[in-house]
This record gives structure tokens, sequence and C-alpha cells, in this order.
């Protein structure tokens, strides 16, 4: 084993950074790992709805980094990371701060995109991390006790905006007119199709209109301008969630790396192009022959720990083993209690796939469970309980 000086830095403490650091750790414990993110809580993603329905509290989805990284023994640092300089291996941070590493894993996910939509940062809301969830909770609860219904628009039929339809139709039964305005002439259009049909028959039961066919032109304060075939209609808004679609989280890259898409080009090893030692992972890269992986947490966890596999095979001088994917399904949260899952060729729909819905996103949380035992969450509390529900699963 080739020994090292600098720490293995990992930017970006999200589904890839915590896989890859909780594995990493677990293979080879005497590994010096430094964690670094720019926020001090983790958050669960995809429980979000829940936290936004309050079935479940911000606490049991968003636990503070500090606490897990000390019970898993490895040092995290709150910190923005700037710029990279990598012929050096020096990163650069936004106090001035800066740190050599011996490896790097890049793994800072996505923000939302405005895809140049006049008025889109300006007028809407968005749901893409804690900040978000919280300013978009405390502007619904403002018309709770309003008696006159709001026009509610959702920009983008992909799950995030079906998910975030459903589950505010439910939450304020009656205070909202809720519209989903889609470009293309499908809902969930890289969905699978039993997700798609249960997604549809909710939005109907929910009577939430579907635009289809519609691009958003500009969003004002008070109006926003849809371009429906030739015609462009402007119609009363609200209040716009904007889930249209995301963007890679890099200010800090420069030109020296090869991007493709806007996002880091890897190597099936999730190696950077001309940067020694240097990995992406997660929302943030692309695969060369591999660039239609979707961007999801099971994915960025597929990789971080294919990854940490990788990295002990690296010190140990041994040649690197190429990532595939395996698709494990996905589920989709349909309103307050409802859930639809399409996994390994079995589907679920209703009240049992909502728990199973959660109970497997419990399962599937790096292995922190021994972090959160003071908290102790259901989340993790049946951890253990269900590992036998999720290994026999589909
Ligand atoms: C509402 C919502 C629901 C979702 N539901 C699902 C789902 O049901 N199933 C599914 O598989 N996927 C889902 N996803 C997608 C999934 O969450 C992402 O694909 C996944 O989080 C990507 O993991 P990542 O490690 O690349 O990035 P992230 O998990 O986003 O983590 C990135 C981390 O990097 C940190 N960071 C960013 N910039 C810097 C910087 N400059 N310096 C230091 N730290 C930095 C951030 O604070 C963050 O902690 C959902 C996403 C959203 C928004």
């Amino acid at each position: 084993m080739k020994s090292i000086k600098k720490p293995i830095v990992i930017v970006g403490a999200g589904f890839g950074g915590m896989t890859v650091a909780s594995n990493l750790k677990e293979l080879n414990p005497s590994l010096p790992i430094l964690v670094v993110d720019s926020e001090a809580k983790f958050i669960f993603k995809p429980l979000m709805y829940e936290v936004l329905s309050e079935e479940l509290s911000m606490w049991e989805t968003a636990p503070e980094f500090s606490n897990i990284f000390s019970n898993l023994g490895i040092t995290f640092l709150r910190n923005c990371l700037t710029k990279i300089r990598f012929d050096e291996k020096i990163l650069e941070f936004s106090d001035d701060l800066n740190i050599g590493y011996e490896c790097l894993i890049l793994c800072t996910g996505s923000l939302s995109s405005n895809f140049s939509v006049r008025g889109v940062d300006e007028n809407c809301y968005f749901f893409n991390n804690l900040n978000d969830l919280k300013k978009l909770k405390s502007f619904l609860q403002k018309f709770q006790n309003d008696k006159i219904k709001k026009n509610l628009f959702v920009i983008g039929a992909g799950p995030s905006g079906v998910e975030i339809a459903c589950k505010i139709n439910d939450i304020y039964k009656n205070k909202f007119d809720i519209s989903i305005v889609e470009r293309s002439n499908e809902i969930l259009g890289r969905n699978k199709i039993f997700n798609r049909e249960e997604a549809e028959k909710a939005l109907e039961k929910r009577k939430i209109n579907v635009l289809l066919n519609s691009t958003v032109q500009e969003i004002s304060d008070q109006k926003i301008s849809i371009l429906d075939g030739s015609e462009i209609k402007d119609l009363d808004q609200d209040i716009v969630i904007w889930t249209a679609g995301v963007k890679p989280n890099l200010p800090y890259i420069d030109a020296q790396v090869t991007q493709k898409d806007g996002r880091i080009l890897v190597n099936e090893n999730f190696q950077i192009d001309n940067c020694v030692n240097s990995f992406a992972i997660g929302d943030i890269s692309i695969i060369k022959g591999m660039e239609d992986l979707p961007l999801t947490a099971q994915v960025a966890m597929q990789q971080g720990n294919h990854l940490a596999k990788n990295i002990e095979l690296l010190f140990q001088e041994k040649e690197l083993l190429p990532f595939n994917f395996e698709d494990n399904g996905e589920m989709i949260s349909l309103g307050i209690g409802e859930a639809s899952i399409s996994a390994l060729g079995v589907t679920l729909s209703g009240k049992f796939a909502f728990e199973a819905r959660r109970l497997i996103y419990a399962s599937k949380m790096p292995d922190i469970s021994k972090s959160l035992k003071s908290t102790a969450s259901w989340l993790f509390q049946k951890k253990s309980t269900i590992n036998n529900f999720i290994n026999k699963k589909p």
C-alpha cells in the first residue's frame, strides 16, 4: 500500500459524497479522509415532500453533518469550495483557506436551472434544497386561512413537479387551483410506464390541470405567459413553483476540465481527464459512453459505493474497475399516504407503496444510523427490521 501524507478530500456530502466517505472508511479505516460541505445538514431530497406535508419533521430528513461524520470517525469541515488548482493539487475555499490533497472526489450535485426564461429567478419558488423547502413552506402557510382559491402553477411534469403538485393539493385542500405546465406531450417522460399511469390517475383524481405541449415564455409577479401551439396565453398566477430542470453545481471549475452538457466528463472509473487522482460522481458528472444515466440519488449512491472500492485499489496500486449501473427501479410519492413503485418487474401503488417507499429509502441511507441514535428517528430505527423486507423486494 502506498503511504499518503495528504488527505483524500471529498467535496460535497450529499448522496454521492456521503456514500463514498462511509464506504471508504469501512474498507480502510486508516485512510485520512476529509469531507467538506458548504451546508451544515445533509438533506434526504426524495423525502422533502413529506417534510412539506409534515408527514416527517425536518430533523428526521436533515441530520447535521457534524454528528454523522464524528460518529463515522471522519473529519468534516464546513466550507465552500471556490477554486481547484489541479496542477498543484490545491483546493481554495471561500474564507481563503487552501488545502492540499492526495486524492480529490468532487460530488457537489446540481442547482435549479431557469433555462434563461425571463422572470423565473425573481418570481418563482424552487424545490431543490433545504432553503427552497423552508421558503416554499412558509409562503404556502400564509394561504392556510384564505377563503379565495389561488392559482398555483408547477412548471415541469417530471417527478418533482408531479410529486409536489399532488402533495400541495392534499395538504391545502381547496386552497389552490393547481396546474402543471409541461413542454413535451406527456408527464414523466423519462419514467417507468406503470408510475406514469399511476401518476396520471393521481392527478386526475385531484383535478390537477395538466397543460401539455406548453412552453413557459416569461413569468412576471402576477402573470405567467405560456406558448401553446402558436398561441401565447397570459394567465393570472398567485404562485409559481419551478421544477423544470437542474444544472450542475460547478462554479469552482475552470476551462482545464473537459465538460459535456455543462457536467464534468469522466471515464468509466470516474477519473477526470488530465487531472491526477481526481474523480467526480453524482449529478455533476457525466460518464463517457453512459451519457443517459439519470440524475438520481440511486445513481449517485451506486457510484459512491463503486468509487470507494476503486480508491482502495488506487492506493494498493492496482487497476481500477469500470462502473456498471444496476437499475433497481423507481418510486414516486403521489400525495399524502400514496405512492407508486416500479422495481425489477414488480409494481405497487397506493398506501402500501407509500409505506414501502419510506422504508426502502430508510434502508438506502448511507450507514449513518449510529450517528442518529440520539434523535431516535423512525427512519433509521426501522432500518434493521426493514432490511429483510428490502432483501425480499423485487
Ligand atoms: C425534491 C427532490 C426529490 C428527489 N427525489 C429523488 C428520488 O425519489 N429518487 C432519486 O433517486 N433521486 C431523487 N432526487 C435526485 C437526487 O436527490 C440527486 O440526484 C442526488 O442528490 C445527487 O447526489 P449528489 O451527491 O450528486 O448531489 P447532492 O446530493 O445534491 O449533494 C451535493 C452536496 O454538495 C454540497 N456542495 C455544493 N457546492 C459545494 C461547494 N462549492 N463546496 C462545498 N460543498 C458544496 C451541497 O451542499 C450538497 O450537500 C430528488 C431531487 C430533488 C431535488
